[in-house]
């Protein structure tokens, strides 16, 4: 059986950090969260006073954040001693765990700068690891070619074909795909059953069964089956995202994600007397 589309959604506009333009598709009023997936926010902007304000230093903890640029360069800067600059077609896979402080500031004054912020959810028994992170650029992400038609950068999970992503992460077994689609091209795949999934559309319209799907939409894919098939109608660039849901209550506080309340507030009590992890 062949998955179908659940949901189509839309985001909201807001902003975060100082004053950067973005529309939130996860931790919406729409869609709450879609276990793993916390929290989805998209940003693209040419007009500078859209980003350049970036994100100055805050914390983290409970979760891993997802960076995929497509266009501009965000330098990041942490407490654990990291810095670097994730390029266009760079992704940054950091676990905050037990905590970290981050600087996320665009690198550019002018031009363009596009991309994507994903959180996934860490079980309770990995909310309190050590920081880690995952600097991958463009150039090291494997990618596949199918007919001429499909082009695919597997940035984490298994193919069909047996492209091994880079990314790993054994706690919630994500697929995080790429999808290029020439003229009325189709992809298929498949999923692993019982994974929570969606298709997020970077450009052009793609269909599923019957349902289109058009550029900055995502959607939540139906819990049944494993096979999948995407047509672009008629080229299309997508995201297909897939995560094992972690099935844990889940509390939010801001840029802290643990699984009570009383977690939550300790968490607030460690960033102010500075033991969650050292400022930058
Ligand atoms: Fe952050």
């Amino acid at each position: 059986m062949n998955k179908d589309v659940k949901k189509i959604i839309t985001g909201v506009k807001t902003s975060d950090g100082k004053g950067v333009q973005l529309t939130r598709l996860i931790a919406s009023p729409a869609l709450e969260i879609l276990d793993p997936f916390l929290l989805m926010d998209a940003f693209g902007s040419a007009e500078p006073q859209d980003y350049i304000g970036g994100f100055p230093p805050h914390p983290h903890r409970g979760f891993e954040t997802v960076t995929y640029m497509f266009a501009g360069k965000m330098r990041h800067k942490d407490s654990a001693g990291n810095s670097g600059i994730i390029e266009t077609g760079g992704v940054q896979w950091m676990r905050a765990g037990k905590g970290i402080i981050h600087s996320e500031m665009p690198e550019q004054e002018e031009g363009l700068l596009s991309g994507l912020q994903l959180w996934v959810n860490l079980p309770a028994s990995h909310k309190m690891s050590p920081p880690s992170y995952q600097e991958i650029s463009k150039a090291d992400i494997p990618t596949e070619i199918r007919d001429n038609t499909c082009f695919l950068k597997v940035i984490a999970g298994k193919t069909k074909n047996a492209t091994q992503g880079i990314i790993n992460n054994d706690l919630v077994d994500p697929l995080y795909w790429d999808i290029h689609l020439s003229e009325h091209a189709i992809f298929n795949d498949e999923i692993p059953r019982g994974h929570n999934a969606f298709i997020y559309v970077i450009k052009g319209t793609v269909k599923i069964n019957t349902t289109n799907i058009s550029q900055k939409q995502l959607a939540v894919l139906s819990d049944g089956g494993s096979q999948i098939e995407i047509q672009a109608e008629p080229s299309a660039r997508f995201l297909l995202v897939a995560g094992k849901p972690l099935n844990e209550p889940v509390a939010r506080g801001g840029p802290f994600v643990m699984n009570t309340d009383d977690e939550i507030k300790q968490a607030f009590a460690d960033y102010e007397s500075g033991s969650l992890a050292l400022s930058i």
